[in-house]
């Protein structure tokens, strides 16, 4: 990246040539196009509707005239992908990471169990270290919310006692870190790693789910101990803080949440559906005979990815795969007034799922492809019979043209529906996590032992 690279900009209209808004960097950027990744440094960027000056996919304003970003969008690519270049870019990081990264921006991002914030390109070999936010984090749940017009996004990570904000648009370590921690009342507690647990805000509450038990004075080995009671833990969010607030016991062995639903933060347990309703943890049963996926140990007809929890949310309803009598479903709920109204549309053979832009999922089953629209289940495409779809489907465009990564007896492939003659070849010793869209790139995390792997594959438009 040489930054003398800036001085090419003289010798053509101004108004013409867009260059990198990474300061470092100012290499020119292709004309024409809307968003992209530069080239040299792998930065994100959006053209600014008013003056055409490329802008990070991070900024708040375009700095020339402070018209306020567009937010970025990384699901639709554009018509008919189909690879560049069969060859990936691999980006290898060398801490370990138990967190599945996160899709933000046009970046991947993810924390290490070093607690380094770590923003990933698809267009770049380097991962890029944003922040240090100190080894208790990086082993729980993180979360990146999105910005509201003109506001800022925020990245949300529980630690082992804290809770710790930051904005992620921050990208050079001598930055001021706009990172606060604040410790919560009780402090012998462990947070979840045997179940789906997450981290939900709304407005300015911040909530997770903790379990408590003695530490001290019980000479049970670690093995044979009972995991401890469960709680809610909902802190308030003031400035750059969360203070610590509320906790609220969750009477079941298991939970899968928090998540909000209508600016409520909701979760559920094996037969309960829970919301947090002012002061009080509303309980309603779950429909009879229904049993969530709840157990990341438990057996499934569901395809659950690492690292994801299994119910999928929308700000209209969310999805919650389970069984219902055997037999494979998701309870599609929304919160009607304070209460919970629960509709199961059937899912014969279970599968892999993932959300689309309608608000439904488009699920993967061995033989099929179908979406799924609140109880409405249709044929979507007919993937390749026999092959084990191992991540995806990741939606490339609107029209369910969708990317899957497959075991197959000749190995492993990621291919392009419809049709399936799209491929690209993936090494054996690839363990697919997930599949993530940007425009130009398919991107494949996996694992290698505790090490994440992010493979990007370029894509050309075909259409
Ligand atoms: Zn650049
Ligand atoms: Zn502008």
């Amino acid at each position: 990246m040489p930054p003398e690279s800036g001085s090419k900009r003289s010798s053509s209209a101004s108004q013409t040539v867009v260059v990198c808004p990474n300061e470092l960097c100012h290499s020119e950027l292709p004309a024409g196009r809307g968003r992209g990744y530069c080239a040299e440094c792998g930065e994100a960027w959006t053209r600014c509707s008013k003056c055409g000056r490329a802008i990070s996919t991070l900024w708040q304003f375009c700095p020339t005239d402070g018209i306020p970003a567009e937010a970025w969008s990384s699901s639709l690519y554009g018509a008919s992908p189909k690879f560049a270049d069969p060859e990936p870019r691999t980006i290898e990081i060398g801490e370990e990471s138990w967190t599945a990264p996160v899709s933000y921006g046009g970046y991947l991002w993810t924390i290490s169990t070093e607690g380094n914030v770590f923003r990933l390109s698809p267009a770049n070999e380097v991962p890029v270290l944003v922040e240090n936010l100190g080894k208790e984090f990086g082993r729980h749940p993180f979360t990146i919310l999105r910005k509201k017009e003109g506001g800022r996004p925020l990245l949300v990570a529980v630690g082992t006692r804290r809770v710790a904000l930051m904005d992620p648009a921050i990208h050079k370590p001598e930055d001021e870190p706009l990172c606060s921690r604040s410790l919560p009342r009780e402090e012998n507690f462990v947070l979840l790693d045997d179940s789906y647990s997450s981290v939900a805000v709304s407005n300015q509450q911040v909530a997770y789910l903790k379990r408590k038990r003695e530490t001290q004075s019980d000479p049970t080995p670690e093995s044979e101990r009972k995991p401890g009671d469960l709680f809610l833990a909902v802190g308030t969010r003031r400035a750059n803080n969360v203070e610590l607030e509320d906790e609220f016991a969750v009477s079941s062995e298991k939970a899968c949440g928090p998540f909000v639903l209508g600016q409520r933060i909701c979760l559920y347990t094996d037969d309960q559906f829970l919301f947090l309703d002012g002061q009080r943890l509303q309980s309603y049963p779950l429909p009879r005979d229904f049993h969530p996926v709840i157990d990341p140990e438990g057996e499934s007809p569901f395809d659950v990815w690492w690292g994801h929890p299994p119910y999928v949310v929308f700000p209209s309803g969310a999805y919650i795969p389970g069984e219902l009598n055997g037999v494979a479903c998701f309870q599609f709920v929304e919160l009607i007034g304070s209460r919970p109204k629960f509709s199961d549309p059937k899912i014969p053979e279970g599968g892999a799922y993932r959300p689309t832009s309608d608000e439904g999922l488009v699920i993967a089953s061995r033989g099929s492809l179908k979406h799924l629209w609140r109880t409405r289940l249709s044929d979507a495409l007919q993937p390749e019979r026999d092959t084990q779809i191992m991540a995806g489907p990741a939606l490339l465009t609107d029209d369910f043209e969708v990317a899957l990564c497959q075991g197959a007896a000749k190995g492993r492939q990621l291919r392009l529906y419809p049709g399936g003659r799209e491929r690209a070849d993936i090494d054996d010793e690839v363990t697919p996590i997930d599949l993530f869209l940007f425009p130009g790139y398919l991107t494949l995390t996996s694992r290698l032992e505790n090490h994440l792997e992010v493979i990007s594959w370029p894509l050309v438009s075909s259409a």
